[in-house]
């Protein structure tokens, strides 16, 4: 499956990283640029968690971020050669949110609308978009990455892998490289390991009992955190169980999610013009531990679908 001269990037997950990485890999083994043979692993489907479908988002909430910040954002292209430079930007301007506006005939509804945040489910159709135009360049696996460890001579990552389309097959899968994506477990480690207790949720169960309606809508809810999850679930909470009492319980005393200010996006889009690489690296973690946090922004009131 894989050619053998080229080292591997695996990537667990295929969401908007994994997408942007796997779009970026195509584009530049396109114009035959050395580039890794990227591996997108994904144990549900694309864009899972955005969709409604697997917790994190009932689907119905609205993307915080502008969608202008897609797959391809920011664009900066370094390949030192100023006219292949053009071609890549041209090229990757196939797999924008307005490209797929346009080509889905949706562009000038959006523009009519005053260019609306879409809601998550409308951003999921608009990464699986992309995902559908990354064959052949890019595989992507139907499986959950059980472990992950180093092989025997510790110069290849060892994923073990239980296959989620169809038969349940485990098999190992090596890689040159390794990316991780994705928010992780909910942690609870006040639970000290105990089993979680009766009408407690996780993030998923939380959103999966909310999308079934089986969420008890009445009483007194303590939600613990204060973070951009906190603030969505609470938001979703004032539509689908108004007369609920909730309680945020928190350290800090105060909802806090990204802020999307000037300093913190360009820290993003342009890190090297903004001495990222000059910063402590306790400074770096703390800057990502505050801005790598979702923005949230009300539910949606209209549809592209
Ligand atoms: C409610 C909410 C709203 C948010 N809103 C915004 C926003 O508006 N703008 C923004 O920029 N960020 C937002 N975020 C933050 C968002 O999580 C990050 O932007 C993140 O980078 C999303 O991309 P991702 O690909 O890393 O993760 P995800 O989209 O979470 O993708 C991870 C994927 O990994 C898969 N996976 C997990 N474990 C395994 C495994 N063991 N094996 C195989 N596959 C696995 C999952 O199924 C999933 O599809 C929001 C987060 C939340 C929770």
């Amino acid at each position: 499956m894989l050619k053998s001269n080229r080292k591997t990037l695996a990537v667990i997950g295929a969401g908007p990283k994994g997408i942007a990485t796997a779009v970026k890999a195509k584009v530049l083994e396109e114009f035959g640029l050395p580039v890794d043979q990227v591996i997108l692993i994904e144990k549900h489907t694309v864009a899972a968690n955005w969709s409604g479908e697997f917790g994190y988002t009932n689907g119905e909430m609205k993307l915080g971020t502008s969608p202008e910040k897609d797959v391809v954002f920011p664009m900066e292209i370094d390949v030192a050669d100023k006219i292949l430079n053009e071609r890549i930007k041209q090229r990757l301007m196939h797999f924008t949110w307005m490209s797929y506006l346009v080509q889905t005939n949706r562009f000038s509804d959006w523009v009519d609308r005053g260019r609306p945040a879409p809601c998550h489910i409308s951003w999921t159709n608009y990464l699986r978009w992309v995902s559908a135009q990354l064959l052949p360049q890019i595989f992507i696996v139907s499986a959950e990455v059980l472990k992950i460890d180093l092989n025997a001579t510790k110069d290849k990552w060892e994923l073990k892998l239980v296959q989620t389309d169809g038969n349940a097959d485990h098999y190992t899968l090596q890689a040159d490289r390794l990316m991780l994506t994705g928010p992780g477990q909910t942690r609870m480690d006040f639970l000290n390991g105990q089993p979680i207790p009766e009408k407690t949720y996780d993030l998923e169960s939380f959103w999966a009992a909310l999308k079934d309606k089986t969420f008890q809508s009445r009483g007194r809810l303590a939600i613990v955190g204060a973070g951009e999850n906190a603030a969505s679930a609470l938001l979703a909470l004032s539509q689908y169980a108004p007369n609920m009492r909730v309680d945020i319980i928190s350290p800090k005393g105060f909802i806090s999610t990204r802020a999307e200010s000037y300093y913190e996006n360009q820290m993003y889009s342009q890190p090297e013009r903004n001495d990222w690489d000059k910063l402590q690296v306790k400074d770096r973690i703390d800057f990502i531990e505050r801005t790598d946090l979702g923005a949230f922004f009300n539910s949606c009131d209209e549809y592209f679908e």
